[in-house]
């Protein structure tokens, strides 16, 4: 039987960064994916690195958030050193342009919160918006400007991510389906594949979206997929340098010049398929912000399951087996959340206490809840 410290079942990029800090933490550590690691949500994602909440739920993740993109420069620096290969990490800021009638006031707003929230942003009036972003629209009333905000290719890192933990001797098992946790009373003692059991001290689910159809999991994460639509367009003399955000779409440039547009949010099971709905939703928001994009290539469609929970917010953290730990629930963030997911899962697996408060991201609050509803 194979007899590991740390289990850690999907290979998504946050358990191949999991896998990556505790191998160079001196842990033997095995990460088991169904396919290839790195084809699910962490390959169809569009690489944003924002801590600034996009709704009022995500007001919960901004410390988490925060501490995560403050990570980004060194988990970057690391990645690439250990794998010899580049991530496409730009740090460039990024522009939210408003077109409301009403964009004066709602500029004050959106500042006001954000400097509440301890995040930099900026007040712009639409012509230094358009002198920074000449592709933005003249239609665009004011801006905002986050000028610390970065942009990953988040296929780059995830395969980056891997390389370095292989290298830093972490072992990858590509076509390892995981069917649940080998449970022996309050002990989780590893993991069941279809043929084999691998015992381990502990065991990390990071299965994004598929976390809760492994047996055993789902009372600790009550996860469904979110999918995701994205088209990556290529403009000629079209310069975009920041991420560019509107009420209905983002734009994200890539260094190879491609210009990402996205993203649906869709609840529609396990369904992967490009509609033609999706792609209209995403060209008009694209050309509404930046109408040269008109003229621009499609090069790729594509879409992913975002790894969606109850409350929206992620779910980390041990649960009440011992030994069992779970990294999911990632959302709409799991890029953005990588390096601090890595980070304290590290430090609960190496320390048995973490240097942020994750309480509210426990795997527990689910039955918590289950109980609170039971007794009323
Ligand atoms: C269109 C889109 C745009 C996005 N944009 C952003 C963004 O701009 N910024 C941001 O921060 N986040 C973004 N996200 C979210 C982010 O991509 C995800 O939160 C993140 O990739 C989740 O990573 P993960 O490793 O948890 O899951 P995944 O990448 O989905 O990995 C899960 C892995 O588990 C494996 N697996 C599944 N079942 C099993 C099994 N039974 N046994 C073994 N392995 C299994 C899968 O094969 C897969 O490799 C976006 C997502 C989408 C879809």
């Amino acid at each position: 039987m194979k007899k590991y410290d740390v289990a850690i079942a999907g290979g998504g990029v946050i358990g191949g960064a999991i896998a990556l800090e505790l191998a160079r933490a001196g842990l033997r550590v095995a990460v088991f994916d169904r396919q290839k690691p790195g084809q699910e949500a962490s390959w169809a994602s569009a690489g944003i690195i924002s801590p600034a909440p996009e709704n009022p739920w995500m007001i919960a993740t901004v410390e988490l958030a925060k501490r995560s993109a403050a990570l980004y420069p060194e988990f970057v620096a690391l990645v690439e050193e250990i794998s010899g290969q580049r991530t496409g990490y730009r740090r460039k800021g990024t522009l939210e342009a408003l077109f409301s009638r009403d964009a004066k006031a709602e500029l004050s707003t959106i500042i006001a919160l954000h400097h509440g929230l301890g995040l930099k942003a900026e007040p712009l009036a639409a012509e230094d918006a358009r002198e920074l972003e000449p592709a933005l629209s003249d239609e665009i009333e004011a801006a905002v400007l986050r000028p610390e905000e970065a942009s990953i290719d988040n296929r780059l890192l995830t395969a980056a991510v891997f390389e370095a933990a292989q290298r830093s001797r972490a072992e990858i098992f590509p076509a390892s389906s995981v069917k649940g946790i080998w449970r022996d009373g309050a002990r989780c003692r590893g993991l069941l594949l279809e043929n084999e059991k691998v015992a381990s001290q502990w065991i990390v689910i990071a299965a994004g979206c598929f976390s809760g159809s492994l047996e055993g999991v789902s009372v600790y994460a009550p996860v469904k997929p979110a999918k995701g639509q994205m088209i990556a367009l290529r403009a000629d003399d079209l310069p975009m340098e920041r991420v560019l955000w509107s009420e209905k779409i983002y734009l994200v440039p890539r260094n190879d010049g491609r210009i990402l547009a996205g993203a649906t949010v869709e609840y529609v099971g396990f369904d992967k398929r490009v509609t033609a709905g999706g792609i209209e939703r995403n060209l008009a928001g694209a050309i509404e912000l930046a109408p040269r994009l008109k003229d621009a290539r499609i090069e790729e469609t594509w879409a992913g399951l975002r790894p969606d929970s109850a409350d929206h917010l992620p779910i980390l953290g041990p649960t009440d087996l011992d030994g069992l730990v779970m990294a999911t629930g990632h959302f709409r963030s799991g890029i953005l959340l990588t390096p601090v997911t890595a980070r304290l899962i590290r430090e609960w697996i190496t320390e048995q206490k973490v240097s942020l408060d994750w309480e509210r991201f426990s795997p527990l609050r689910f039955q918590n809840e289950a109980a609170r509803i039971a007794k009323t």
